[in-house]
């Protein structure tokens, strides 16, 4: 059988509720075709609603200018550091450098493959001894599995270093009992197509400070000052969420319930189905944490079969994907300082994401779990 005839299935792709087309038209009735407009407003509302926490939610044109104004927020400049974990989308580590500063890369632990709160604070005291404070710290709740949030947020309150708590990948995922986006000191969200809701682009940048909204809108809008004319005392960006867009993403928060409990189905099918199999695990979430499981990872026992199950994937038009690449691996950040102890590194080499869209139908499940069982079984 040619591939071509075989239907494609995606990792993760959009899955629209019903309603965005509404919202949408609303915006072309009203003339709203701008980065403002009633639809941003109700975006935001539902957003700050569904997160709780006291939460203020400042909507923008994509997560990593989210991330970008939340290290300006937080004061970092030129020749400072900031700590970030190396296991996650390059976008968690980009922003640093557009400042001027530099990344240093921490390492992951076991149970939840994220930032190692050892690690994290070596690396703080190793600075504090060269005389050097970071800035910065970035956390990120990857494949929407919760860090270990109280050990983290210790250690930055030990410290006096605030966290930006990257929960691109972790809408609707909570941590004992608090939504993930409210837990640092600042939080940003995606909207990319490929994450548990979209808006084709987007993102938000979370705070429980008003002021602090505030500023991150000034500066998304351009940083006018206050007066007839166009007057500026600080450089701003163009960041700002199109109420076109808003439109898509106040339609996706009416159905996000239901794509955190489809993505979570998945995982169980996949468990269910394959943890049979010598040597395929499945990461376990920690006692009260909750992952809205974005995508479904599994550990091989080796490179050479995770290869092996993703082309005999890819041979039939299935779409999988090896583990994030750790920053501290990154030809782009060979120079960057790292403190590393070969988690992400293992977890690149022997992991891979199965498809893990909401709109997966039991048969993609099956055949999808059909074709790992004939390679490795
Ligand atoms: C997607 C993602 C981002 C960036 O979001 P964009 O909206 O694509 O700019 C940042 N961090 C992580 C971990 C992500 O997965």
């Amino acid at each position: 059988m040619e591939t071509s005839v075989l239907k494609k299935i995606w990792l993760s792709s959009p899955h629209m509720g019903g309603t965005e087309e509404d919202y949408v038209r609303e915006a072309f009735a009203s003339n709203w075709i701008a980065p403002l407009g009633p639809n941003v407003q109700h975006f935001e509302n539902s957003i700050e609603e569904f997160i709780g926490n006291n939460v203020h939610a400042a909507c923008l044109s994509s997560g990593t200018g989210a991330i970008h104004l939340a290290l300006e927020l937080l004061g970092v400049g030129q020749g400072d550091e900031v700590l970030c974990q190396s296991f996650t989308f390059s976008a968690s580590a980009n922003p640093i450098t557009y400042l001027g500063a530099s990344p240093i890369f921490i390492d992951s632990e076991e149970e939840t493959w994220n930032i190692s709160p050892e690690l994290l604070e070596k690396a703080i005291t190793d600075r504090l001894d060269e005389g050097k404070k970071p800035k910065a710290i970035v956390a990120v709740h990857l494949y929407g599995m919760p860090y270990k949030v109280d050990e983290i947020n210790t250690i930055s309150r030990k410290y006096d270093i605030p966290v930006v708590e990257d929960s691109a990948e972790a809408l609707g995922s909570t941590y004992k009992g608090f939504k993930c986006g409210s837990l640092g000191n600042l939080g940003i969200l995606s909207f990319n197509g490929n994450k548990i809701i979209t808006t084709s682009g987007g993102g938000a940048l979370l705070t429980k400070d008003d002021a602090m909204k505030k500023k991150a809108v000034f500066l998304a809008t351009q940083a006018r000052d206050n007066a007839p004319h166009y007057q500026h005392s600080h450089i701003g960006y163009n960041y700002r969420m199109s109420n076109v867009l808003a439109g898509i993403g106040r339609g996706q928060m009416e159905v996000l319930g239901d794509r955190v409990a489809a993505r979570r189905h998945n995982f169980e099918y996949y468990k269910e189905h394959l943890s049979a199999i010598e040597g395929i695990s499945f990461l376990e979430e920690m006692e009260g944490s909750k992952s809205n499981r974005w995508l479904t990872c599994i550990l091989t026992p080796s490179f050479g079969t995770r290869e092996r199950i993703r082309l005999a994937l890819e041979n039939e038009n299935i779409e999988s994907r090896p583990l994030w690449k750790p920053m501290h691996l990154q030809p782009v950040f060979s120079t960057a300082m790292s403190y590393t102890n070969g988690v992400s590194r293992d977890l690149f080499e022997r992991g891979l994401c199965l498809p893990s869209g909401s709109n997966l139908e039991l048969a993609d499940l099956e055949r999808i779990c059909a074709i790992i069982k004939k390679e490795v079984a």
